[in-house]
This record gives C-alpha cells, sequence and structure tokens, in this order.
C-alpha cells in the first residue's frame, strides 16, 4: 500500500488511516469515509469494479447457528462463485474463528467432507483476511464489547498446500493496527506436508502447529489419509520432531476418531509410543459423521484418551463448540442449502483487480 499510493503522492500517515479503515474497522464502503482529500480523491479514481483495486467483498449465502447459539457457520460466495465455509465460535467468554484456505482440498482424507469434493483452487490472501474481517464485523454486532482473539486454520483446504498466501494472510491479520489476532493465538492445522512443516520452523513462524495424524502405523493412517503415500507417518513424524527442536514450541495432534478404524486401545497405545519424549499435546475430535463412517461410543472414547494421559501426554476432547448441523468441514456445503434470502455484503481488504499492474 505505501508503496502504490507514494507513487500516487499520498504520504504515509494517510496511508496508516486507509490500511486502519480496511483491516482493523472492515470498512464496507471507502467512498463514504472522512478520508483527507488527496486519499478521497484516489479512492474515488482507484477503488471499485472496474478501477484498479478493489474490496474484496464476498456474499454470505448461507448461514446456520447452532443450538446454544454460541457458533454460527457462514457458507461465503466468493467474486468466481466458489463457495467456502467460515464458522464464528464463541466459547466461554473467548471467540474463534475458524477459517478456510482453499476452495475444496486435494488431499482426499476419506472421511471429510471437502477432501470428497477435490480440490478447486487456492484462495487469496484477500479472501482469507475477509474471513476474519466478516468474523469481526458479525461479532461486533452480537457482543459489541468482545474482541475476536483466536483464529484456526481449520475450515476447508490444506493451509499448507497454499503456503505462500497462507503466510501474507496471517501477517495482515496479527498486525496490531488490523484485525491484531496475536500469532500465538493463531493455529494453523495440517494434514502433514511435510516440507512446509520443516519450511515453518526454518522461518521461525510465530504461529501455533496442529498436526492431524489419525493413524498411529502406515496402513492405518493411509486408509484414512491418502496423503501420508506421499509423505509417511514416519517422515511426518521425523519432520515434526525437527519442528520441536528448531522451535521449541509443542506440536498439537489432531486425532479424529472413528469406530473401527482408529480407536482401540492398541491403536491409542501404538500412539503414546510414536509420541515419545516429545512436547506434545493430543486433542480428540468426535467424527462429524459422513461418506459412511462412524463416531465412537463415548466410552471407547474415553479409555483412547485414559491410556494417553496415563502415558503422560496432555489429551483433551476438542469440544464440539455447539455446532450440531452440517457440522464438520464442507458439511455446510456439501449440503447445497442456499438461501438467498440470507444474502449480504461482507467487508474485506483491498485487493488489486486482475488485469491491472502486476503485483
Ligand atoms: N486440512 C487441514 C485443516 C482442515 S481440516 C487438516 O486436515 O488438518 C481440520 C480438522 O478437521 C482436521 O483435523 C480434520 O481431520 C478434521 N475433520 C475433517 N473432517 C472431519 C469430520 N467429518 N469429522 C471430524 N473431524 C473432521
Ligand atoms: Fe483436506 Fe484437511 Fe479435509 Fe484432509 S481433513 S481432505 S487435508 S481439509
Amino acid at each position: 500500500m505505501v508503496e502504490v499510493l507514494a507513487a500516487e503522492g499520498i504520504i504515509l500517515h494517510h496511508v496508516k488511516s486507509l490500511w486502519r479503515t480496511v483491516h482493523h474497522d472492515g470498512a464496507l464502503d471507502l467512498t463514504t469515509r472522512n478520508f483527507l482529500p488527496p486519499l478521497k480523491r484516489w479512492v474515488a479514481a482507484s477503488v471499485g469494479e472496474g478501477k484498479a483495486f478493489f474490496l474484496d467483498a464476498p456474499e454470505v449465502v448461507d448461514e446456520i447457528h447452532s443450538s446454544d447459539g454460541l457458533t454460527r457457520k457462514f457458507l461465503l460466495r466468493l467474486r468466481d462463485g466458489q463457495t467456502i465455509e467460515t464458522v464464528l465460535m464463541g466459547y466461554q467468554g473467548r471467540h474463534t474463528v475458524c477459517v478456510s484456505t482453499q476452495a475444496g482440498c486435494a488431499m482426499g482424507c476419506v472421511f471429510c467432507a471437502t477432501g470428497q469434493m477435490g480440490f478447486v483452487r487456492h484462495l487469496r490472501p484477500g479472501e482469507i483476511v475477509a474471513q476474519v474481517l466478516h468474523a469481526r464485523r458479525i461479532l461486533k454486532t452480537i457482543h459489541p464489547n468482545k474482541r475476536l482473539r483466536n483464529m484456526v486454520l481449520m475450515g476447508m483446504g490444506e493451509p499448507l498446500h497454499n503456503y505462500d498466501s497462507v503466510m501474507h494472510a496471517l501477517a495482515s491479520i496479527s498486525d496490531r493496527r488490523g484485525a491484531g489476532i496475536g500469532p500465538t493465538k493463531i493455529s494453523i492445522s495440517t494434514v502433514g506436508v511435510v516440507p512446509a512443516i520443516l519450511r515453518l520452523a526454518e522461518e521461525q513462524r510465530p504461529y501455533c502447529l496442529a498436526v492431524s495424524l489419525h493413524g498411529s502405523t502406515e496402513e492405518e493412517r493411509s486408509a484414512l489419509v491418502p496423503a501420508s503415500k506421499r509423505w509417511s507417518l514416519a517422515m511426518l513424524m521425523d519432520a515434526c520432531r525437527k519442528y520441536g527442536e528448531i522451535t521449541g514450541k509443542k506440536i498439537f495432534f489432531e486425532w479424529t476418531l472413528i469406530a473401527g478404524k482408529n480407536d482401540s486401545p492398541e491403536t491409542a497405545l501404538r500412539l503414546a509410543e510414536l509420541l515419545t519424549g516429545m512436547d506434545a499435546h493430543i486433542n480428540l475430535i468426535p467424527l462429524n459423521p459422513t461418506g459412511g463412517f462412524a463416531g465412537v461410543e463415548s466410552r471407547s472414547g474415553h479409555e483412547f484418551q485414559r491410556i494417553l494421559q496415563a502415558a503422560g501426554f496432555p489429551c483433551t476432547f476438542r469440544q464440539r463448540r455447539g455446532i450440531d448441523v452440517a457440522a464438520g468441514c464442507g458439511m455446510l456445503k456439501a449440503e447445497k442449502r442456499l438461501r438467498p434470502a440470507n444474502v449480504s455484503k461482507m467487508t474485506l481488504n483491498l485487493a488489486r483487480n486482475p488485469g491491472q499492474t502486476p503485483g
């Protein structure tokens, strides 16, 4: 922004005010803002449909609320018509946004509705930032005094398959002059893209890492996670150990419990063995049933948890956060329950229109 606007003779102070308007206030319409004349003129000439820049503005095409009222899930339509899911979760006074990083996903996990749709495209940084700004705007209408402090990249898509755009987006989102979500309050969840895990460590990225494991042997895991044929469990565990050594940080391992596939006490023991010596926290996720897979009885889930805890690992159940309808990743989109009556504009960040100056 500084570069583009300096070329137009606009001073840094005004650029800061534009950044704040877009990334902090989440303005819907820049033309009505009270900018000083040089910036106002630039906005009128350069921002809007058919101009050099636009405010990325997906539409809400569907919205569901959990029965406890604490969770709202949105189906958003992007400029090219693709739809993605974003979730705002409120729990014990803490608010978290769960964002998508791709339309669809190439990784094909057999129990995941998004994986079953296949890959469509990567999201641009602006489309990722936009989801956070939308959640902030919604939160403001529900709880004007609450701040959105947490973010998880656990919506549709594999964040580390879209590395550069995700990093670009997170830099904006964690900027204190923008959405201001602290980098340690941002969790990147990955299916295990090994080179990208190592890159996160080498680049000393300040975010939390969550690794979706789901299997304690090559065979068990590759039956659920086809990507593990490319990056084997052994390669993944090596990368996680290196990540831990380089960063000194704890890794969160996610484990979706699926009846008859990865829920036995033997599997729990093997998992404990696999993680021996690591600074690890295990998050057990109750399956949102899709494609013929079934979740586990709470008794066997708790037995699985007990074994890991007895082995010395912190092990918790991921709260279902009150999501009780079309709950899992990609499931709202899969339902295709589009209700046009709910359409509303949402705020986005400034992005360059295609076909204009490169960059
Ligand atoms: N692609 C990344 C992030 C998105 S998926 C990843 O796989 O980690 C986020 C989490 O939701 C993953 O742990 C994934 O295994 C889990 N998940 C996907 N479908 C699910 C379902 N139907 N029930 C429960 N968890 C699911
Ligand atoms: Fe992709 Fe994650 Fe779903 Fe696997 S679980 S298909 S990696 S979104």
